[in-house]
């Protein structure tokens, strides 16, 4: 996790032979190479991995067929051929770091010498516009830990809620987290139905069943976990990163008014497990290597116990991720009206680093596994316009936000679609994305 990890494949300089790759602002620079589990819409095949490169897929099966690959490149790549992720997280870092190499030299534009030139008819065989595929979870996912890891996020709900009380003691010790629901995770796309749940409405002392009224999302980068641990062998903070694969977005849908009644004595339940949405791209550790920063802790705060500190984690544990929350309602989409950007943020805000998140989770002896999934918590920065969810936009909902279009939201309402952004760009180096997380909200079913 450090500078000396940059190699070629993070040099602006190189551009790709696809001219898609090198748009100015595009996700999917030579750059990039984010993975998703996907096929072509529309024909009876299998769901297998591809990596983002421009507006394609390159297919790592028809790389394959092609004979493009060899040596260990071409064992991940076999691994990739799987509907999941899962054989090609457990091959570890070395694979993916070669992979990566060998499909970038693939396409990358040749630089004069004639005899290295690849055949880029071959390799446009191997392509797939991204228009016309479906996409698939990138993996078997075995278990769904949520972390709540954005101090400014708590803060901010300790605030509207309870505010006679003080933020928990122990976040500023541990990265605090519950163990979610692996069943509702679905992909960007995703049709959320409204939930129906008990909730204690103001001023009544027995709860009635009904639809959801406080609706929101919540914005979370979700990180899978490569290579596992066996039980008993906690993950040292040192040597987290190298079970961690990547990133993408994840919306914490949240139904706030369950959340309200049933989370006392033992924290989220059905408020939080009818659905989490998902991006289809994973950007690998490699990808983000670029975008690290310093992680601090302020002298006069908690400094973390060893179990949690390490010299790489503190020089660059924290990772610079842009990240924009939109919504579109369904009159915006009917009117043709643009959506309504609700707030930006950045990862290296989080009070926890990923590292740390790892570490926490496995010391009392917990084994993760390959593409077990990890929520990062709400993202929310230190300034108002940098909150991850509505309830802390619109002050629970008292003061709502405008939309431009006369509209107005204090919670989400039937039709509207949250999207969600990231991207990361630093001087000299080439800006990578996330590509896009969509879900859409869909009416409650009647109260039987
Ligand atoms: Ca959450």
């Amino acid at each position: 996790m450090n500078s000396m990890n940059l190699d070629r494949t993070h040099d602006a300089a190189v551009k790709s032979w696809l001219a898609s790759a090198n748009l100015p602002h595009g996700d999917f620079p030579l750059q990039n190479l984010p993975y998703a589990i996907f096929r072509r819409k529309g024909y009876a095949e299998e769901f297998r991995a591809g990596i983002a490169l421009g507006d394609q897929v390159i297919d790592l099966a028809a790389l394959l067929r092609e004979r493009c690959l060899n040596g260990l490149a071409m064992q991940a790549a076999i691994a990739c051929t799987q509907p999941a992720l899962n054989e090609f997280f457990a091959m570890g870092p070395d694979a993916w770091r070669i992979l990566r190499q060998a499909i970038f030299a693939l396409f990358e534009a040749p630089t004069g010498n004639a005899s290295t030139m690849p055949d880029t008819d071959v390799l446009r065989r191997c392509l797939v516009p991204q228009a016309l595929v479906e996409y698939s979870l990138p993996a078997r996912i075995g278990d769904y830990t949520d972390f709540y890891t954005s101090i400014d996020h708590a803060r901010n709900i300790v605030k509207l809620l309870r505010p006679d009380a003080a933020l928990s003691p122990n976040f500023q010790w541990m990265p605090i987290a519950y163990h979610g629901r692996v069943s509702s995770i679905g992909t960007s796309g995703q049709q959320v139905r409204r939930p129906l749940g008990q909730r204690l409405a103001a001023g009544r002392s027995m709860p009635d069943v009904s639809a959801c009224a406080r609706l929101d999302y919540e914005l979370e980068l979700g990180i899978f976990i490569g290579v596992g641990n066996p039980q008993g062998e906690p993950i040292p903070v040192t040597h987290a990163e190298q079970h961690v694969f990547g990133l993408c977005l994840l919306n914490d849908w949240s139904a706030r008014d369950i959340q309200m009644w049933e989370s006392t004595p033992l924290g989220p339940f059905l408020a939080k497990n009818f659905a989490t949405t998902i991006s289809p791209w994973i950007v690998t550790m490699d990808a983000l290597a670029p975008f690290r920063h310093a992680w601090e802790r302020p002298a006069d705060e908690p400094q973390p116990l060893a179990y949690l500190d390490a010299p790489a984690n503190r020089s660059e544990g924290s990772i610079d991720i842009h990240l924009e929350v939109w919504l579109e309602s369904e009159r915006q989409r009917t009117n043709d009206a643009p959506a309504t950007r609700l707030s930006r943020t950045s990862f290296r805000h989080q009070y926890w680093t990923v590292a740390q998140m790892v570490a926490h989770h496995t010391v009392g002896g917990c084994n993760l596994n390959s593409g077990d999934l990890l929520g990062s918590g709400t993202i929310s920065g230190p300034t108002a316009a940098e909150a991850g969810a509505l309830i802390e936009l619109t002050a629970a909902g008292k003061t709502p936000v405008a939309l431009g279009n006369g509209e107005a939201r204090s919670f989400l309402e039937d039709g509207d679609t949250v999207l969600m952004k990231g991207w990361c760009e630093r001087p000299g180096f080439t800006r990578i994305g996330f590509g896009e997380n969509r879900g859409e909200v869909t009416p409650a079913r009647a109260v039987s």
